[in-house]
């Protein structure tokens, strides 16, 4: 029979010293992560004998048992569930999921900014938390795949010992030894064990057994009537069915009947999961049909954009055993989506009337994925999505929805202006910005790199259009007065503007008067298709770097440095242009391409 003893790889170990040290006070979580764990092969083992009547004969109980030696100081877990081949539990039980192993590495380096608690909860690392009370855990499974059975024994000290064994029951044993501590040794007490699994696992659809005892309510949460349910025990149903450590932000259970009936339950995270924004992420809701788990992820229940809903449908009208393929062109199913949908974008038009704060978190991690949405399939779905866009405005600095914009307009204003750039502190100060406040006009701020992509699909709002206020030809003074005037500044420095175009180059289109900047000398703007901003972001994508926005010179004639531009000789004038030209792009959060030259240039205007 196989032997051997191993090493964990590098992440786990330190993934398991955080656990074997960590002042966590939620130890008692353990127990519900090795529950959900039996209930997800008892769910698997369920559904795969669907198609496979040699699995389980007809009258197998499943079930979850919960026992304590006492005098061994053991707690013991045991399922009838799938179970694991030798392989499978060298995958699953001696390493942090692929995906997560990079993520954790410089989740580690930069402990100090997280705290642990943060860490292991990021990562899920469910089987591992019983490490926080038992000092060895040995597990004991069976795969229905397998003659012989498999043994893992660890005390998390870096190495794990795998062997071949005799088991004849399939299913899954585990065996924690509690840890020698007056705290740890506190779970072996039988009343506390039932009133944790009350706790956190009540709605697990196995029966959790203490001796003969079943303790677990054992109805699915969904099947229960609303008004008897709390958020508390929505929120404990939530992180043992999805795995995660935190409160959901929001719930929401609908249930509906009529022509269409099913159960859903849907939750937002209150965290973006740590591969979220990347190819590993797999959205979809948990599919069940009259309690029968039929699939993990069902991605056909929910659009891409609201991918980071996560939750659960039951529809007991659909067959059961029906394959993946027939699935996705089931029109059942593509109508509760369509259901689903609908109420997801009405319930976050809600939050932002009711609730804004919480909005504005489910924005900050997830908003991004809204946006795409806008943008993807050119645009197709934006009436939908465009009243759950929000983004923080000049006049109070806060985040505000298109609408609320549009109701805020004067009435002689027709568009809606934007500026985009790094941070709002830096978009704070940029002198069109402090023009435009000042005559009591909002500006939106855009420091996301794709919201200005999304204001582009958009294209119009009630009517409006959008307008970057770093557009060359925005001038909101441009009375038929002020036209003439500036004209007539252009006409009388013609011979100036002209040598500032040869001086700059390539590097800019043409140089124009503004008598609207305040107190800053100069500014940038762009013509045509391409915006500064688009320039930066499409600058980054490799083979673009040539993509640039036509750039356009705007000098305010009021400023001290015009004045001494227009009395300087040509060595001096080229110095001065030079250094507008920086401070310009500098305003427009381009970085300086040579900052010596650029220091050593303004050092000589300051001696
Ligand atoms: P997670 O449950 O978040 O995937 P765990 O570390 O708790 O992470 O478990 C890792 C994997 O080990 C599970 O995904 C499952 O494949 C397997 N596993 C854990 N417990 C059991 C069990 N009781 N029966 C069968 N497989 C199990």
């Amino acid at each position: 029979m196989r032997k051997e003893e191993k090493k964990f790889q590098t992440e786990t170990k330190e993934l398991l010293n955080l656990m074997i040290h960590s002042i966590y006070t939620h130890k008692e979580i353990f127990l519900r992560e090795l529950i959900s764990n039996s209930s997800d092969a008892l769910d698997k083992l369920k559904f795969n004998s669907l198609t496979n009547n040699n699995l389980m004969s007809k009258d197998e109980k499943l079930e979850i048992k919960v026992s304590i030696d006492e005098k061994n100081k053991n707690i013991i877990i045991e399922d009838n569930g799938i179970g694991m081949t030798y392989e499978e539990v060298e995958e699953n039980i001696g390493t942090i999921a692929k995906s997560g192993s990079k993520e954790f590495r410089n989740s580690i380096k930069d402990n100090e900014k997280k705290s642990e608690v943060d860490i292991i909860g990021q990562f899920g690392v469910g089987f591992y938390s019983a490490f926080m009370i038992a000092d060895k855990i040995i597990l004991e499974t069976k795969s229905s795949m397998a003659e012989k059975g498999v043994r893992w024994t660890s005390s998390g000290d870096g190495s794990y010992e795998i062997e071949e064994i005799e088991k004849k029951d399939r299913g899954t044993k585990i065996i924690l030894l509690i840890r020698d501590k007056k705290e740890d040794l506190e779970f072996l007490e039988e009343n506390k064990l039932k009133s944790l699994i009350k706790k956190y696992s009540d709605y697990v659809r196995y029966s959790i057994l203490i001796g003969e005892e079943i303790v677990n309510s054992t109805k699915p949460i969904w099947k229960i009537p609303k008004s008897e349910l709390t958020t508390e025990k929505y929120n404990e149903f939530y992180k043992t069915t999805f795995h995660d450590w935190e409160d959901p932000i929001y719930h929401s259970h609908i249930q509906v009947q009529g022509n269409l009936e099913y159960t859903a339950l849907l939750y937002i995270p209150s965290k973006t999961p740590y591969d979220f924004y990347t190819k590993d992420f797999k959205k979809g809701l948990q599919l069940y049909s009259k309690n029968v788990f039929i699939m993990d992820k069902c991605e056909e229940l929910i659009p891409e954009y609201f991918s980071f809903v996560k939750g659960l449908v039951d529809c007991d009208t659909l067959s059961l055993n029906i394959s993946r393929e027939i699935l996705q062109k089931n029109t059942e199913l593509q109508a509760i989506a369509k259901h689903l949908e609908k109420k997801i974008i009405n319930e976050l038009e809600k939050m932002i009337k009711n609730d804004r704060e919480n909005y504005i978190k489910i924005w900050e991690s997830f908003g991004r994925n809204i946006k795409f949405g806008i943008q993807d399939m050119f645009g197709m779905n934006k009436e939908k999505l465009q009243n759950l866009l929000i983004f923080i405005s000049s006049k109070e600095d806060k985040y505000i929805t298109l609408k609320e914009y549009v109701e805020n307009m004067k009435e002689d204003q027709n568009e809606i202006y934007y500026i985009t750039g790094e941070s709002v502190e830096i978009l704070k100060g940029h002198p069109k910005v402090k023009n435009l406040l000042n005559k009591g006009i909002e500006v939106f701020y855009l420091i996301d790199k794709i919201d200005e992509f999304s204001m582009k699909t958009l294209g119009l709002y009630e009517e409006k259009k959008f307008k970057s206020i770093n557009d060359s030809d925005f001038n909101l003074e441009e009375t038929e007065e002020t036209k003439e005037k500036v004209k007539e500044i252009e006409k009388e420095n013609e011979t100036l503007l002209s040598k500032i175009v040869d001086i700059l180059g390539g590097k800019i289109k043409e140089v124009k008067i503004n008598s609207t900047l305040g107190e800053s000398a100069v500014t940038i703007s762009a013509k045509g298709e391409i915006s500064l901003e688009m320039e930066k972001t499409l600058g980054e994508i490799p083979g673009n770097e040539a993509v640039k926005a036509e750039k356009v010179l705007e000098l305010n004639p009021e400023h001290p440095i015009f004045k001494k531009l227009q009395s300087s000789n040509d060595e001096e004038i080229k110095k001065l242009v030079e250094i507008l030209y920086t401070q310009g792009m500098i305003i427009e959060g381009f970085p300086i391409v040579n900052p010596i030259e650029f220091v050593n240039k303004v050092n000589s205007f300051i001696k």
